[in-house]
């Protein structure tokens, strides 16, 4: 008898592990499929990353009058631009998420928007959202910096960069977000920003697209229980993004500033996050890791949600390579150049600068090469096997502007096939800056503005083989004259 009532208990036992595993596996799957139904979530109203202040207080407008989040003003910028605080959630454990502390850093903040829309939504994924609203108590800070924001910059109005503020707190952004962090007192925090597009995921040619960080509290980076959970939740959002991005997760340098916020709350008790949206090739409006942002963030809430966390080993952190600075946008290899009378072959590094268009709601490159030499330990998000051919600076066509004006670009494509990058006006001034829509840059100077290929030069040159140009590159830019018409964002006038 007693042995049989032993054999039931572990047996009832096994069938509750065996549903519990279940159930773990079932929404785990829900946030994949979430995944897969991401352009319902996507706020559409957001296109690019140029989001303004205007647009951020309309849709919290939308999402308040959705009655599931409460909103209320938590300062105001230098400008008097209001910081809003939403929050959502009944549950026990407190989460604080901010955003656009650097204005020129949006990928987070248009991430957020899609999460709101899905925890609002009304569908078949309801049980993740209870199991999010039942444990969770959401707080956001989305677009910290709404002056840096207006003017796609990153320090605010006073030319304070407010992650260099958590202790004196001379930012009305930095004190909003201090004063917010104490009233809360949430157990995890998720600190939201962009970097460098040109961050390797260690010495490879994989763009670090999300980085992480769990900040160090002290001098000595030492492991406390807060900085642990942080860590573990940073391997789990790690395990989810592997399966979209292989190899192209980072971790960020963990020196300790007391001037950080991340540092600054982790010192505080509140395990945090750190996330870094970088680079990924051909995303240059960061769509798609606005997506991923999405992705992780909400897996990290059900992780928090569950507290699956807690069953990551920490030692794993260490196989996360660590954030690289050796790409390049542009890596043209074993180029045969003519420089002072001499020939030799090197390589050439080229990167788009960035150049803000008007109203600071889009964005010009300006192609320039930033290195030439042993570029062995480098890579680029695009790269040009060169070594059958040589470098041409390219030809100067004299046309008048009414010609210039009613050419066509594929008549301006056969001409960068002759050996033209530039046009000169013959009966008036050419303009200087960005020109958009199309191929040929234009120039007021005789002999174009690329004498040689050198450090600081314009990305505009011809790539020859036996005299006739087989590829362009144009402001940076990469075009095939052996295949049909292609574009490319920007051209120049010089
Ligand atoms: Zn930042």
């Amino acid at each position: 008898m007693k042995s049989k009532s032993l054999f039931l208990t572990v047996l009832l036992f096994i069938a509750v592990q065996i549903a519990a595993a279940q159930d773990s596996l079932q929404v785990k799957k829900d946030v994949d499929r979430v995944w897969d139904s991401y352009e319902l979530y996507h706020e559409a109203s957001i296109k690019n990353r140029f989001i303004k202040h205007n647009d951020v207080v309309q849709l919290i407008q939308k999402h308040v009058s959705s009655g599931l989040f409460a909103s209320e003003e938590i300062g105001r910028s230098i400008k008097g631009r209001s910081i809003n605080h939403l929050s959502y959630g009944r549950g026990r454990t407190k989460v604080l998420l901010w955003s656009q502390m650097h204005g020129d850093e949006s990928t987070a903040t248009m991430a957020l928007f899609d999460l709101f829309n899905f925890l609002s939504g009304n569908d078949e994924f309801d049980s993740l959202r209870r199991l999010i609203r039942d444990n969770l108590e959401l707080h956001f800070v989305p677009m910290l910096n709404p002056d840096g924001a207006q003017e796609w910059k990153r320090r605010n109005e006073q030319e304070i960069d407010i992650n260099r503020d958590a202790r004196r707190l001379v930012s009305p952004e930095g004190r909003a977000l201090m004063e917010i962090a104490k009233k809360i007192e949430p157990e995890i925090g998720f600190n939201l920003h962009d970097q460098s597009t040109l961050y390797a995921a260690g010495p490879t040619n994989k763009s670090a697209t999300i980085s992480f960080l769990p900040p160090a509290y002290n001098y000595a980076k030492d492991m406390n229980d807060v900085r642990k959970r942080a860590t573990r939740l940073i391997l789990e959002m790690n395990d989810a993004l592997q399966t979209r991005i292989p190899g192209k997760v980072a971790k960020y340098n963990d020196d300790f500033d007391p001037r950080c916020f991340g540092d600054t709350f982790q010192g505080m008790g509140i395990s945090t996050i750190l996330i870094e949206s970088g680079g990924f090739v051909n995303d240059p409006e960061k769509q798609y890791i606005r997506k991923l942002n999405f992705y992780a963030i909400l897996n990290a809430l059900e992780s928090i949600a569950r507290k699956s966390y807690e069953g990551q080993n920490l030692a794993k952190y260490d196989i996360i390579p660590e954030n690289s600075r050796s790409l390049y946008d542009l890596i043209v290899r074993n180029v045969s150049i003519q420089k002072e009378g001499s020939v030799f072959k090197t390589n050439l590094g080229i990167n788009l600068n960035q150049i803000k268009g008007p109203g600071y709601a889009s964005m010009f490159y300006n192609g320039r090469i930033e290195e030439l030499g042993d570029m062995e330990l480098n890579y680029g998000h695009h790269e040009i096997d060169a070594s059958q051919f040589s470098l041409n600076p390219g030809k100067v066509k004299i046309l008048t502007k009414a010609e210039w004006d009613k050419m066509t670009k594929v008549e301006e494509f056969q001409l960068i096939k002759e050996g033209f990058l530039f046009v000169k006006f013959s009966d008036s001034a050419s303009p200087a800056g960005p020109l958009k829509d199309r191929l040929i840059n234009l120039t007021n100077q005789e002999n174009g503005p690329l004498k040689a290929a050198g450090i600081g030069q314009p990305a505009q040159f011809l790539l020859t083989k036996d005299g006739k140009p087989e590829i362009a590159v144009l402001n940076g830019y990469v075009l095939d004259l052996n295949k049909e018409v292609q574009e490319v964002p920007n051209v120049f006038g010089y």
